[in-house]
């Protein structure tokens, strides 16, 4: 624990004549990042069930248990809002780029074992998912255009490869 930094200034009423105080050093002030820097994932504890693990330059979600197809594998639980698309966003069929911790660890397939859905606001299994298997949806189905293109490795029989823009 650390002591606050600053204490109340109204409480320095010990004689100093108003005017006469010596000179304020300005405090320095932690300057705000560039708005061009896309704000990486905060850090998470996943819930039960899901396991998050370092890949690559990342993180990605993995599931810690069964999930059975139509199940929610996690609901989006802390929503923000951006006002452009990111490497870490998802986009409403109302054009809107969503950030949820959760949902930006989640890595792309082309043939996801889940899908996105804005009306539950839910991560929903597409079929059975297995212990160990990495979270995985199409994020050609949510995106517009892809912030970031990438290429897929997915292994998937119908993997599309270079994952750029919606056909
Ligand atoms: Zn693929």
């Amino acid at each position: 624990m650390g002591l606050p930094d600053c204490s109340p200034a109204a409480e320095s009423n010990d004689g100093g004549t108003p005017g006469a105080e010596p000179p304020q050093s300005e405090p320095p002030q932690p300057s705000p990042p560039p708005l061009s820097i896309v704000p990486a994932p905060q850090p998470i504890t996943p819930p039960e069930g899901l396991a998050v693990h370092h890949v690559g330059t990342g993180e990605a979600l993995y599931a810690a248990r069964t999930f059975a197809a139509g199940e929610p594998v996690f609901k989006f639980a802390k929503v923000s809002w951006r006002p452009r698309r990111d490497r870490y966003t998802v986009e409403t069929p109302e054009g809107q780029h969503l950030y949820e911790p959760l949902l930006a660890r989640v890595g792309h397939a082309c043939e996801p074992n889940t899908r996105p859905s804005f009306d539950l606001m839910a991560l929903i299994a597409r079929r059975d998912i297995a212990p160990g298997e990495a979270i995985t949806f199409d994020y050609l189905t949510t995106e517009r255009r892809i912030a970031d293109p990438f290429d897929c490795y997915c292994g998937a029989t119908a993997c599309r490869g270079r994952i750029e823009r919606s056909g």
